[in-house]
């Protein structure tokens, strides 16, 4: 089975080919991928009327290219797969009204897909990982600790009540005058800061629930940084060490919980439990370290896949549909809407309609 990815959410274009082989595996025949990192750099974050237009002028060349590279052609395809949330609205509704067209003139089926099923299932395309399994989601717009137990069937344990770890680090870099995206940024300066010369705040360590919260420490470097102002270098590199310790310590803290939950829910399972990465946080160093060590500390596996796959892309889209497919789930109708907020344990049809 052939399938086509279209990804559309947020500021990346993306179209990819997938193949699924009988024996279950899955492999990418193409992954084309447009960031569009430059222009929304100058405004230091997403603006998505700038997005939209930018997924527009993109989308068509990129599916072209994503065909000519598998070397399929249209009518070789089984089924179209495009993301339909959550996101930024005028961007999923190029992606999926692109997807229901090619769906239409092929008569194909079309899987509407949410972005987070996604990054939820990449590991089992690239480390062929059996369910369940523990998937941490970092990135720019989500943070979320989600129990991944078969296709469509998604337990969000934890979610963040406020900013998202990404959003975290490029708030923290745009008060410290770092470019944008301010994860690698922070990441370099903190190489050579003191990790132990600002207290920051842990929030909501401790707590049995599994949430997150960052806002406070954005604050909290806010003051940090007001009361020593004007920076120097170091100061700035003392502050992005310290507020990668006290994100590292706070992760440490809560997935350690959702690691220990797991065991006690699967205690009876004889496989090697296991902990997935992904979202673009997932390429900082400190955190993967801490993530690892945690891991080898409760006896989970740690499958962190490549940073191609762990970021936006059409692939994991392309695979989500084939793996409803091979789960003989149903495709979408055509007059399936494109949803910005759309929680992983709701399916597509049961949120047609009702509102946002
Ligand atoms: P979405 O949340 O919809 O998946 P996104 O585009 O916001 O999309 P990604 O592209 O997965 O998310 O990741 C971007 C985020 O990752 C940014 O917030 C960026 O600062 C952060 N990031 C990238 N590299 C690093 C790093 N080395 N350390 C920490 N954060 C990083
Ligand atoms: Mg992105
Ligand atoms: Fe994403």
């Amino acid at each position: 089975l052939r399938i086509l990815g279209i990804e559309t959410s947020c500021d990346e274009t993306a179209a990819s080919v997938v193949v699924r082989h009988p024996d279950g595996r899955g492999e990418i025949l193409s992954d084309v991928v447009l960031s569009q990192l430059e222009e929304h750099s100058a405004f230091g974050g997403v603006v998505p009327e700038i997005a939209a237009r930018a997924h527009v002028e993109a989308l068509d060349g990129l599916i072209q290219e994503a065909l000519e590279q598998a070397k399929v052609s249209l009518p070789e395809i089984d089924a179209v797969a495009a993301t339909s949330g959550p996101g930024l609205i005028g961007g999923l509704i190029v992606g999926l009204m692109t997807g229901k067209a090619i769906a239409r003139v092929t008569n194909k089926p079309l899987f509407a897909i949410n972005h987070l099923e996604g990054h939820a299932l990449t590991a089992r395309l690239t480390d062929g990982l059996p369910f369940p399994y523990l998937m941490l989601l970092v990135s720019g717009g989500h943070t979320q600790l989600i129990l991944v137990r078969g296709v469509g069937e998604y337990e969000r344990w934890g979610t963040t009540i406020d900013d998202a770890l990404g959003e975290a680090f490029d708030k923290t870099a745009k008060l410290l005058g770092l470019p944008y995206p301010g994860g690698p940024a922070v990441e370099r300066a903190a190489l050579k800061g003191d990790p132990d010369r600002f207290k920051l705040p842990r929030p909501l360590v401790g707590e049995a629930r599994l949430d997150f919260s960052f806002s406070g420490l954005k604050t909290a470097v806010r003051q940090a940084a007001t009361e020593i102002a004007p920076l120097s270098d170091q100061d700035v590199a003392d502050i992005c060490a310290s507020f990668q310790k006290a994100v590292s310590r706070t992760l440490q803290d809560r997935i350690g919980r959702g690691l220990a939950r797991f065991r006690g829910e699967y205690a009876d399972v004889d496989v090697q439990p296991a902990l997935v990465v992904a979202g673009g946080v997932a390429a900082n160093d400190e955190i993967r370290r801490t993530l690892q060590a945690l891991c080898i500390e409760h006896g989970f596996r740690f499958i962190a896949p490549p940073m191609r796959l762990c970021t936006d892309n059409a692939a994991m889209i392309a695979w989500a549909g084939l793996e409803r497919m091979a789960a003989e789930l149903p495709s979408d109708p055509l007059d399936v809407q494109p949803r910005s907020r759309w929680p992983l344990d709701m399916s597509a049809q049961t949120m047609l309609g009702s509102g946002k």
